[in-house]
């Protein structure tokens, strides 16, 4: 059996990985996608003592750091169920089941998707989830922003500097966005926000060429030309295939101490996955290395052979 097992090979399961290969003890990394979001990060600019980096290239990195220690890494890979016997054991979609002292979760988080028609077929032509990303993409153009919370509202912003003209479009009555980011955006030229807004659809032919929505006071359906659609409405943690093995809030996101403990003994968790306040790229990789710590300690203190 592992030592350690890590699920998740984002910048949060690439830190726990290193930090307990360091400690000698036998350490594996069951990843879908190894290097996790950053793989769709365009500039990253806020990574403390990299001025300006790319996400593929710290995705590289991460991969390479984590290939100088004796891990094992299992690429390609996607864990289904969690049970905790002696040990706790990783059954994978493969059929495999991998056995661990522990098991430190660092499955990350997804945005989530509108769910109409043109959404999946258009992505990445015209619909997209990251303004940072695909923002200059739409420079001089229209496009419609999907959702009013923070995420939305701080995008609608940034979109706003970049293309000819912004549409929100929020589900309710209201933005939920915090005030001051809606005293922001309310102050550009450029930004029209339409409320009780149900997108149905998302309209083009080889590419986005609009966007249809229902006025849920009225009932009117309405259709706004543009070029592109940015999804905002929230991240969605990948947590699903834990069911009820682990304790998760009601977001989903799996429930930590401070030392990155869940409520199961031995089984940790970091990053996105969990209830941590903010989702960001160095917070988890320092959670991911307080969960690789306290598995340690965990491993030293119990008796699990
Ligand atoms: P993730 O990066 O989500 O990694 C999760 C890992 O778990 C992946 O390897 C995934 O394949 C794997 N996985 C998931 N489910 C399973 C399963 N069942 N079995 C096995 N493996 C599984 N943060 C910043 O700090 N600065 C930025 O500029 C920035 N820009 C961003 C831009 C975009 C477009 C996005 C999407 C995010 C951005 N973020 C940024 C946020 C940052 O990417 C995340 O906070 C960070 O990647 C979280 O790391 P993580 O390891 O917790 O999860």
């Amino acid at each position: 059996p592992f030592d350690v097992l890590v699920v998740g090979g984002g910048p949060a399961g690439a830190s726990a990985a290193i930090y307990a290969a360091r400690k000698g003890i036998r350490t594996g990394v069951v990843a879908e996608r190894f290097g996790g979001q950053i793989l769709d990060t365009a500039a990253i600019e806020n990574f403390i003592s990299v001025k300006h980096t790319e996400g593929p290239k710290l995705a590289a990195s991460l991969e390479e750091h984590v290939k100088e220690y004796n891990v094992d890494v299992m690429n390609l890979q996607r864990a289904k169920r969690l049970e905790k016997k002696d040990l706790v054991e990783i059954e994978l979609e493969n059929g495999a089941v991998l056995k661990s002292k522990t098991v430190i979760l660092a499955t990350g988080a997804r945005w989530r998707n509108i769910g109409v028609p043109g959404e999946a077929e258009f992505r990445n032509k015209g619909v997209a989830y990251c303004p940072h990303c695909d923002g200059p993409l739409f420079e001089g153009k229209d496009v419609a922003v999907v959702g009013g919370g923070n995420s939305g509202i701080e995008a609608a912003i940034d979109l706003a500097g970049i293309t000819n003209h912004v549409t929100v479009l929020e589900f309710g009555s209201e933005l939920r966005a915090d005030s001051v980011l809606q005293d922001r955006l309310y102050s550009l030229p450029n930004v029209t926000v339409v409320k009780n807004a149900q997108t149905t659809e998302i309209t083009g032919t080889d590419k986005v060429n609009g966007i249809s929505y229902i006025d849920r006071e009225t009932g009117e359906e309405k259709h706004v030309e543009l070029s592109g659609v940015f999804v905002q409405i929230g991240l969605v943690p990948n947590t699903d295939w834990l069911g009820d093995s682990v304790e998760r809030n009601r977001a989903g996101e799996i429930m930590v101490d401070k030392r990155g403990a869940t409520n199961v003994p031995g089984v940790f968790a970091a990053g996105d996955c969990s209830d941590s306040a903010f989702k960001q790229i160095i917070i988890s990789m320092g959670a991911g290395a307080t969960a690789s710590l306290s598995a340690f300690d965990y491993i030293v203190r119990s008796q699990v052979e």
